[in-house]
């Protein structure tokens, strides 16, 4: 059973809710943070592994090139057709099944990029001569000016890209660049991380869901319940009709019945007026329902009655609440407008109450009780025996 106080409801739902997002923001970061260093030195690591490989294939080519051109490469290698084909030839034979694309570009005098050989096989995906070379990205620039082989890599579904550009020089002058294309898998242990990140997620994203499932349950519970006509609207707390069609019918095998009485209401009623009357009323059930546990129940019996439903106390734990309840009212005056109006409220228990015993007859136990602390002068707590 819910708690009736509904903003106390929503203040500890949201600030759940809350710390659940503060929590799985931060945990989420830190592990996207290991994710992505993870994910670099299996990266760089993965790239050292492929261009030691690749290197000395791509010197060898550079060096093939200089030597059989003798000297002035691009003048030559666009002049000589067979010479081409011969060069082509040899890429294609050099070419591993994990280099996509092996090719050599070169800058024509306003620095744009044309293809000068290409070790493609199939005639409709191979450049042409002269052909323009869109470049993607600086890599090619950049390699021109530092003369040095430049890596570019990134990462499609678990295959890793590399693209290198490696510069031919003749004479310290950076006449081309041999591009290649080369995919490699992701490692197994890779692989492993990336999914126990994603399964990580999902996680934490279901987990969101079902908070945010459980507080919108809860809301439309307490709706329904109001909307059904279970809650007296003054007080907020459950009313009668609440008491017969859902507590009596879900009671505990053995439960704690608390009759609550404020003390001399009429002459509040009578000396302040009905206003004051109503917000004691309010102020009242709001610091007992401060008091209990969520799975208590708090009816408007009637008038200035209530009752509380617990389990699981034991007779001391009882005197005890009640003994705070008491208190909690007894030791603020409840205060409307300019009026501070003093309060106390009696209450009984029956600490012994039994699902298969006839409530009335529980009732009643807590009545008596409630009766024997009236005629002990009030503001008191009297246990049924
Ligand atoms: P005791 O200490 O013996 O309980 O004295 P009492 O005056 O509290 O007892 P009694 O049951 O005679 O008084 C209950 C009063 O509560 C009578 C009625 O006018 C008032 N009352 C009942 N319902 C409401 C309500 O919704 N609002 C207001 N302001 N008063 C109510
Ligand atoms: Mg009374
Ligand atoms: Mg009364």
């Amino acid at each position: 059973m819910y708690h009736q106080n509904s903003i106390k409801i929503l203040k500890n739902k949201i600030l759940q809710i809350f710390v659940l997002l503060f929590l799985t923001v931060s945990v989420s970061l830190l592990a996207y943070n290991e994710y992505k260093s993870t994910m670099k030195t299996t990266v760089d690591n993965l790239n050292e592994k492929i261009i030691n490989f690749h290197i000395e294939t791509f010197q060898k080519l550079s060096a093939t090139f200089l030597e059989e051109t003798n000297k002035n490469f691009i003048k030559r290698v666009s002049n000589d057709a067979s010479l081409r084909e011969n060069f082509e030839r040899m890429m294609y034979l050099i070419r591993i099944s994990t280099v996509q694309n092996l090719f050599v570009i070169t800058q024509d005098d306003d620095k744009n990029y044309y293809f000068l050989l290409d070790s493609e096989k199939n005639a409709s995906l191979k450049a042409d001569i002269f052909e323009p070379f869109n470049p993607l990205g600086d890599l090619w620039d950049k390699s021109y000016q530092s003369k040095q082989i430049e890596v570019f890599h990134h990462t499609k579904n678990n295959d890793l890209w590399i693209t290198v550009a490696y510069p031919i020089i003749e004479k310290d002058v950076v006449v081309g660049l041999i591009g290649a294309d080369i995919s490699d898998s992701l490692d197994v242990e890779m692989q492993t991380r990336l999914q126990s990140f994603t399964h990580f997620f999902l996680f934490m994203f279901l987990l969101s869901i079902f908070w945010f499932v459980l507080l919108y349950t809860t809301t439309l519970y307490f709706r329904n319940k109001a909307k059904e006509g279970y809650i007296d609207p003054l007080t907020r707390a459950y009313n009668r009709k609440y008491l017969y069609e859902i507590v009596l019918k879900k009671l505990p095998r053995t439960y704690q019945l608390f009759m609550l009485d404020i003390d001399f209401f009429k002459k509040v009623n009578d000396t302040y007026g009905h206003d004051v009357g109503d917000k004691v009323l309010q102020e009242v059930a709001l610091r007992i329902m401060k008091l209990m546990r969520d799975e208590d129940t708090l009816i408007r019996l009637g008038g200035e009655e209530f009752l509380i439903f617990t389990s699981r106390l034991s007779r001391s734990q009882c005197f005890e609440l009640a003994e705070r309840i008491r208190e909690s009212i007894a030791q603020t005056p409840i205060v409307y407008e300019d009026i501070i109006c003093p309060v106390t409220i009696s209450i009984g228990v029956n600490p012994t109450a039994k699902k298969d015993a006839d409530f009335d007859a529980m009732l009643k136990k807590a009545d008596d009780a409630l009766y024997e602390a009236k005629n002990s002068g009030r503001n008191c707590v009297i246990l049924s025996s």
